[in-house]
């Protein structure tokens, strides 16, 4: 019989966990002592990534469908997540989709703008705002968008329009979603994990782990962390 879980360990949250980023988030989280529920909008995928991280980590990772974008499936994860735990931890609003290297701005089809910002931008702010009574549960909670450079205004110019203009959205959100929650001890932060070699980047990007680590920094900052950052490997990124 496997040891029962500690109900002191951290419980943490990803979305978009059965493969790339997200999922060796969940991996490094599981590893550092987080119970990690590994979400994903395939029921066989997070199964099966669970139960294969849980066996690399020696971690508990439980599989949990969640799809960012329906409302029916968040309102079920967080009944599940309210029922087993009655707090969340660390929420890792990392599912994303559309890196749309394919379109200008000038020419954008609006429908895939669209779909970017219903993933993108739309899905952490729906995760927010379903999870908050939860994050207030916790006494140390963490919340991270998972975020681009190619969302910064600071250095923005053209191309990628679907995908760059739903992460400034998120940038925008993560301001906001700071100051709301600040007074609950809730931080609130954007990440860059920079170019990483996923689905989504392709290959020549950097290692998966590193991309990971630079997410991992913002879901575990200690009680006196920032709060409203936009950062890569921990350290400050332009807005
Ligand atoms: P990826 O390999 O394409 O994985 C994306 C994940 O998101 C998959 O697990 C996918 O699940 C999931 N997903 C998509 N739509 C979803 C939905 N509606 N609900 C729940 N899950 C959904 O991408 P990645 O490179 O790991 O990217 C992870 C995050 O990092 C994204 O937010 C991305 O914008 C950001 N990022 C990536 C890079 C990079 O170079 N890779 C750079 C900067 C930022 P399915 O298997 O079901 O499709």
């Amino acid at each position: 019989m496997s040891p029962s879980p500690d109900p002191t360990a951290p419980v943490s949250l990803v979305t978009g966990a059965t493969r790339g980023i997200g999922r060796e988030v969940s991996r490094q989280l599981a590893g550092l002592g987080h119970t990690v529920l590994l979400t994903g909008r395939s029921p066989e995928a997070v199964e099966w990534a669970a139960e294969e991280t849980a066996g690399q980590t020696g971690g508990e990772v439980r599989p949990l469908r969640l799809d960012v974008t329906d409302d029916d499936s968040v309102a079920a994860a967080v009944a599940e997540v309210a029922h087993r735990y009655r707090r969340l931890d660390v929420l890792v609003n990392n599912a994303g989709i559309h890196y749309d290297t394919w379109q200008r701005a000038v020419t954008a089809d609006l429908a895939v703008v669209r779909e970017a910002a219903e993933t993108n931008l739309y899905g952490p702010w729906r995760m927010a705002i379903a999870f908050a009574p939860l994050l207030r549960a916790s006494a140390h909670a963490r919340l991270v968008n998972v975020s681009s450079e190619s969302g910064s205004l600071a250095t923005m110019g053209g191309g990628t329009p679907a995908y760059s203009a739903s992460k400034a959205g998120l940038n925008a959100l993560t301001r906001m979603l700071s100051d709301e929650l600040r007074g609950d001890g809730v931080l609130v932060n954007a990440v860059c994990p920079g170019w990483v070699a996923t689905d989504m980047g392709g290959p020549g990007g950097r290692p998966v782990a590193e991309g990971a680590a630079s997410v991992v920094y913002a879901a575990t900052l200690p009680d006196d962390g920032p709060t409203g950052g936009f950062f890569r490997d921990g350290r400050p990124l332009p807005w």
